[in-house]
């Protein structure tokens, strides 16, 4: 019961991930203008227009080393506060998942949850500084909170997505405290934080996903 990701899996997870990240350039752009440098869009997306081409040779690897993978591409590639941050985040998903042949719900939380810490640790920032812990860290509360209630695979999914995309829009009346909103004269009141917004996507596509290979 319930669903199992294999390396694949996550590899066409990936590639959904970059058709929402591509697609939303324009809005996303348009808000770090707003509170940061403009370069979050085009700095992840560069990331993810990598991991799209090497989705087939990440699908062939172990969910370890798949992530491992993932997370060096992104350190390398995505440059900025996010490349950084994103790379110790898969990373640190690379460690929590070895050993394991498949991705099963237990394992996908205590990935979410590994990232977290992190991002976290790296980063110095923490839930309320307006950067994309502000999306995250509630998904990694409700999923722990779901798979201790025993909720249903499908709500789960729901509620996760939900929580993320929350998070991300409760960033809108937060005062910077980390990265370049910070240097903004209102702290970057009023506007959403791109970070934020860029990883509900990422945890919406996920979370679709995940849905969808429920059985
Ligand atoms: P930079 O700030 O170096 O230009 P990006 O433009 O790639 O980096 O990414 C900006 C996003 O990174 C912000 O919107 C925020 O969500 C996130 N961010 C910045 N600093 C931190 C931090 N210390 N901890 C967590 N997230 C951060
Ligand atoms: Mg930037």
């Amino acid at each position: 019961m319930g669903f199992q990701l294999t390396a694949s899996d996550y590899a066409e997870y990936i590639r959904r991930a970059y058709k929402k990240i591509n697609e939303n350039g324009e809005y996303v752009t348009e808000l770090d203008l707003a509170t940061g440098d403009g370069d979050h869009w085009s700095n992840l997306n560069m990331g993810f227009t990598k991991l799209n081409e090497c989705s087939d040779s990440l699908s062939k690897m172990t969910v370890s080393d798949e992530m491992k993978e993932i997370g060096k591409i992104m350190m390398s590639v995505i440059g900025g506060s996010s490349g950084v941050l994103y790379g110790s985040a898969y990373l640190a998903a690379a460690k929590a998942i070895k050993g394991h042949e498949t991705i099963d719900a237990e394992g996908l939380c205590s990935i979410l949850s590994a990232m977290l810490d992190a991002i976290i640790q790296r980063g110095q920032a923490k839930e309320g500084f307006k950067t994309m812990i502000d999306s995250l860290a509630p998904a990694v509360k409700v999923f722990k909170e779901c798979i201790e209630n025993g909720t249903d695979e499908k709500e789960l999914c729901d509620k996760v997505k939900k929580a993320a995309e929350d998070g991300a829009e409760n960033t809108k009346n937060m005062e910077a405290v980390r990265g370049r909103a910070t240097y903004q004269a209102d702290k970057g009141i009023g506007h959403l934080d791109p970070g934020a917004v860029t990883m509900s996507y990422q945890i919406e596509v996920l979370m679709d996903f995940v849905k969808e290979k429920i059985r």
